[in-house]
């Protein structure tokens, strides 16, 4: 029976509304980290569970995590 892969929808931050806080990537590391910039960025969509992802927007603080459409 072939392996079907689940993927997430593509999430992304919008680098104008975040404060740097950290706190999606002390959450999930393997999919948030921050720039040289003090902002956070998705660098693996794919690293953590859709779960996780969206449990990391809702405690983002001005809500500036989303999926893209
Ligand atoms: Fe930026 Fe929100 Fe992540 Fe904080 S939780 S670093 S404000 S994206």
């Amino acid at each position: 029976m072939p392996t079907v892969k689940k993927t997430n929808p593509l999430s992304y931050v919008d680098a104008k509304e975040c404060t740097g806080c950290e706190s999606c990537v002390a959450s999930v590391p393997k999919v948030f980290r921050m720039t040289a910039d003090g902002i956070a960025e998705v660098f693996e969509p794919q690293g953590d569970t859709q779960s996780a992802i969206q449990d990391a927007m809702d405690s983002c603080p001005v809500s500036c995590i989303h999926w893209k459409k």
